[in-house]
């Protein structure tokens, strides 16, 4: 057996203020919860260490009216162990959750689902990059058989997956919408995107078109949106000047820019992309109302 490590005067200091900084963290969650400010979901949310170490049996306790018997008869029925800490909480298990306890007055509402959709071009990834700095959203995180292009991160911009690994994402149906683009293939996890709608985040997905019809049929209240050009001309301006294309690749984005355009009518919203800063205060403030 080996000996614990040893630590030096200093260290153990250190671990034993960072344990006493959890132990505070913890508390005041706690507290925020029993006074009813806070709900259990935003708590499974919160990113600090000491918080995704917390023992859900402890968060669930502190609900008012709830307290630990309840909590552990809550916890039975939905298959988490005793043991199990905030962090390892898994999407079928926050699910159940939020039905046992949609009763309660802390109750976040469930995040809407956000479609944003339009032409190749437009300008959809820098007004949902934009999103990504507002704590009310998540931008789903796309799986891909394209290569990634420079500056893009694993993990950030894309999953980038091999065929025969997105092939069998399809087969597990693990996807919530998936479609041929330009070549390659491009698909929704679905797991994350339930996740995070339970967290009370509003999820925005930044798709084309085919997708978007899909997430439509299956996701009826959705809220679609259409991102359009000023003109035709502006669109064609974009789709030439972006250097990372090779000029057969230009070609088919034009001829599906066009084919994309004709879509616009089916969307709940259609947003003329002349402003950045308006289409967002637009998007925003629809995207944020609740439909449930
Ligand atoms: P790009 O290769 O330029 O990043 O993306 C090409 C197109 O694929 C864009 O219109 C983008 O919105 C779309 N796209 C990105 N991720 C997905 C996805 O998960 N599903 C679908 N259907 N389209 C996607």
């Amino acid at each position: 057996m080996s000996l614990p490590p040893q630590l030096t005067p200093e260290q153990r200091a250190a671990a034993l203020a960072q344990a006493k900084r959890s132990r505070q963290e913890r508390a005041e969650l706690k507290n925020r919860i029993a006074r009813g400010e806070l709900s259990i979901f935003e708590a499974v949310n919160d990113e600090r260490e000491s918080i995704r170490r917390m023992k859900v049996l402890e968060l669930i306790s502190s609900v008012p009216g709830i307290g630990k018997v309840r909590a552990q008869a809550i916890m039975e029925r939905h298959h988490i162990s005793p043991s199990r800490r905030l962090g390892g909480l898994g999407v079928h298990q926050l699910t159940g959750l939020r039905g046992e306890l949609s009763v309660s007055k802390v109750d976040t509402p469930r995040g809407n689902l956000v479609v944003i959709s339009g032409p190749g071009g437009v300008g959809k990834s820098t007004i949902t990059s934009e999103l990504r700095n507002d704590p009310r959203f998540w931008v789903s995180v796309s799986a891909t058989t394209r290569e990634p292009r420079p500056g893009e991160k694993e993990g950030v911009d894309y999953f980038f997956y091999s065929e025969e690994k997105f092939h069998s994402m399809i087969e597990a149906d693990e996807f919530l919408e998936w479609a041929d683009f330009a070549g390659n293939r491009y698909g929704t996890p679905k797991e994350p995107v339930e996740k995070m709608r339970a967290l009370g985040k509003h999820v925005i997905l930044e798709i084309e078109i085919a997708g978007a019809r899909q997430v439509r049929q299956r996701e009826g209240e959705a809220k679609m949106f259409f991102i359009a050009p000023p003109d035709w001309d502006e669109l064609v301006r974009r789709l030439v000047s972006r250097g990372t294309d090779s000029p057969e690749r230009r070609a088919a984005r034009l001829a599906l820019a066009e084919q994309e355009m004709a879509a616009a009518p089916e969307f709940d919203e259609i947003l003329i992309n002349d402003q950045v800063d308006r289409v967002l205060s637009t998007l925003i403030s629809l995207a944020t109302s609740r439909t449930e």
